[in-house]
């Protein structure tokens, strides 16, 4: 529901102007059921019945219809009160109500805003709006209190997602490359491509917070078509002037992988750039994409066959871990930097890296340490058995200029 038109709903229910207070605003939660079982003319008994029956029930409040399936409420109450009040709307709410002698419970969802005199109206609702959808994603049927610094992240969502379009792909996205060093020889095996945004006006934006708002986006195929050729045709550069044969691990969305046309881009990636396929790593984080799981190992196997290695990242970090590596076709784990973190320090931590390293070599993996930091947490990774290191320790990531260096000394 756009903004006027919430206001508009305001203004018609005499909820200007909102004072200090409480504003609920209370959506039905499956609501279409009503309106698919019984038809659009019931649905609209039910809602009247309900916006009748919460006004008798909190005769103080003030209570509007909102757009499709939501109401309105404001309460002059004292915030402490507001939760009691949440809780006893959606009891309101759930209590039966008959259609042609069927008895149907609904539930609802509720978004709270508190408003203060500094806040328009606007604001409130805006705030009731963002805690109304953040409940829906989260737990339906239960309320949540905004805060600011929910309405903050939704704003600057929005303007990331605006300012994707408006960028220049070549001139504000840049990758950097983190070197993965073999745990036996020291010596560097190849490199981590990871993405920079440096906006004009927001600064430098981490992956972290771009690539999520990316996903959500159609953007994310973009950025990853770039950050593909890119890193394979750097690969192939360093390759060619130090007659290495270095490896190039690319993160890689599963929204890329579940796209129709990824197999071919990888093969037309690779020929325009002429690396050999076995130097690419793909990595690969567990994701709720992974629902489409069918479709991800078939592309993953076909990739596999032409050579291209393919790294499940953060293991462990998920919550089917084991499960998504008895099924994607995986050559390599890489374990976090949360895991790794003061392991040296943590039983709990080092069990749980013993077990991941065990695993993995017993199914003929790979073992990749993440977010090494200081000397003995790689002790403790050398000892346990794992292949390779990543971290701050040995090198952060690094601009491609500076691999010269590296790579010559
Ligand atoms: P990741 O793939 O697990 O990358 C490892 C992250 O750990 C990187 O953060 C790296 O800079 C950081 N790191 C490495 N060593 C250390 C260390 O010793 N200490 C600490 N504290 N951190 C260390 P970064 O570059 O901010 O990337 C964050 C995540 O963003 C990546 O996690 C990856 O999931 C995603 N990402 C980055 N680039 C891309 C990309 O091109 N495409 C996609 N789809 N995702 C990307
Ligand atoms: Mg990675
Ligand atoms: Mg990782």
């Amino acid at each position: 529901m756009d903004s006027a038109k919430f206001i508009d709903i305001v203004s018609a229910s005499r909820l200007e102007p909102l004072q200090d207070g409480v504003l609920l605003l209370i959506d039905l939660d499956d609501f279409e059921m009503i309106n698919e079982t019984y038809g659009y003319k019931k649905g609209d008994f039910v809602l009247q019945l309900l916006v009748a029956r919460l006004a008798y029930r909190f005769p103080k409040h003030r209570i509007g219809k909102a757009d499709g399936s939501a109401f309105l409420m404001f309460a002059d109450i004292d915030s402490a009160d507001k939760e009691e009040l949440a809780a006893d709307i959606l009891g309101t709410i759930t209590e039966p109500i008959y259609i042609k002698s069927d008895k149907v419970m609904l539930t609802a969802s509720i978004g709270i805003a508190e408003v203060a005199s500094v806040m328009t109206t606007e604001q409130s609702l805006i705030a009731a709006k963002v805690a109304l959808s953040d409940t829906k994603k989260s737990r339906r049927g239960t309320f949540l209190v905004s805060s600011a610094d929910a309405v903050r992240s939704r704003k600057r969502t929005v303007q990331l997602k605006r300012a994707f379009y408006e960028s220049d792909l070549e001139k504000q996205f840049y990758l950097v490359y983190q070197p993965q060093i073999d745990i036996k020889t020291g010596l560097i095996t190849g490199a981590e491509a990871l993405l920079r945004w440096q906006h004009p006006v927001f600064g430098l934006i981490p992956p972290s917070e771009f690539i999520p708002i990316a996903e959500g986006t159609r953007f994310i195929e973009r950025i990853g078509r770039h950050v593909l050729y890119e890193a394979c045709l750097q690969c192939k550069a360093w390759c060619d002037e130090t007659g290495k044969r270095l490896t190039i691990a690319v993160n890689i969305s599963p929204w890329q992988v579940i796209q129709p046309d990824f197999f071919e881009e990888v093969v037309q990636t690779l020929a325009d750039t002429e690396l050999d396929a076995s130097l690419l790593e793909i990595e690969l984080t567990e994701h709720v994409a992974f629902e489409e799981e069918e479709r991800i190992v078939e592309r993953l196997k076909s990739l596999q066959a032409l050579g291209v290695n393919i790294a499940l990242d953060d293991f462990g970090m998920g919550y089917s871990s084991l499960q998504t590596l008895s099924r994607l076709p995986v050559q390599q784990l890489k374990i976090p930097r949360e895991l790794i973190a003061s392991s040296h320090n943590s039983k709990t931590k080092r069990a749980v890296i013993e077990t991941i390293v065990l695993l993995g070599k017993r199914l003929g993996k790979t073992i990749v340490a993440e977010g090494i930091e200081n000397e003995e947490e790689a002790a403790l990774v050398r000892s346990l058995g794992c292949d390779r290191f990543q971290g701050y320790l040995f090198h952060k990531p690094l601009r491609a200029e500076s691999w010269r260096e590296l790579l010559t000394s």
